[in-house]
């Protein structure tokens, strides 16, 4: 299956459904492929055009999904179809929700020290039978990095859910795929703090009406600087269409 991409701001985000990600996903975990998956909003990829290495990472990942509406909207403004959101959040539930069936074996790597224990735990009430092989806190030092690595590596996770925030999981996951040997990795951002309850999600309403992104502004006041993302990634944009 090849995927339509769309350029937006220079980096390449493929156009595609939630199911098809999935899909893809599992295809990365059945040819065991190392493989990166990001999830780009608006404000990653803001970040990208002024941080060199996120986007050289991004345009080398093996799949970049178009998580928020702004990244829809992006692409389906510069003329490329986008169907619909794929939300990192999503995507990890909708892997977790098969992966008892296929045996697939997935490790929590990232937030706050009992976050993503509080993850597991939600997870095997969500999903029954499924194998969370492993769990470590993002906060760590270059020193315990070879430590982090050789666990990961021992649990043997077939998806590796890195929620480190943007770029550090993606940086991470770039510097050390070989070394991790996982068949797919993906960062996904405040996800584990979502499961464990520590951060909601938007009402479900404003999810459909494309507000998710007012919502976390407004939870996070000390992030309202980020709300200014948004329009910011409109214009650059819409400049920079040909
Ligand atoms: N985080 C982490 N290590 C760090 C910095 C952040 O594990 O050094 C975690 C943080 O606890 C949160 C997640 O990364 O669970 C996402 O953080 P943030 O909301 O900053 O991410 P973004 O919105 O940039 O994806």
């Amino acid at each position: 299956m090849s995927l339509k991409q769309a350029e937006i701001l220079g980096v390449n985000v493929n156009s595609l459904t939630m199911v098809q990600a999935v899909e893809k996903v599992q295809q990365f975990i059945d040819e065991r492929k190392n493989a990166l998956v990001a999830t780009a909003n608006a404000e990653m990829l803001m970040r990208a055009t002024q941080d060199e290495e996120l986007k050289h990472i991004l345009n080398n990942a093996d799949l970049v999904v178009p998580d928020g509406a702004g990244t829809v909207w992006a692409a389906n403004y510069l003329g490329v179809e986008m169907p619909e959101r794929v939300a990192g959040y999503d995507l990890a539930q909708e892997l977790m929700r098969e992966a008892p069936g296929r045996g697939d074996r997935i490790y929590f790597f990232g937030s706050a020290p009992g976050v993503a224990e509080s993850a597991r735990e939600k997870a095997m009430e969500l999903y029954p039978g499924i194998k969370i092989v492993g769990t470590r806190n993002g906060f760590f030092s270059e020193a315990d990095e070879p430590e982090i690595i050789a666990e990961i590596k021992a649990a043997r996770p077939d998806i590796l859910l890195a929620a480190l925030g943007v770029p550090k999981q993606e940086k991470w996951l770039y510097k050390y795929r070989q070394a991790l040997q996982v068949p797919v990795a993906i960062g996904v951002g405040g996800t584990l703090d979502v499961m464990a309850g520590v951060m909601q999600r938007a009402p479900l309403w404003m999810q459909k009406a494309k507000l998710e992104w007012l919502f976390r502004g407004l939870k996070q006041p000390s992030r309202a600087g980020r709300l200014l993302a948004l329009p910011k990634f409109v214009m650059k944009v819409m400049a920079s269409k040909k």
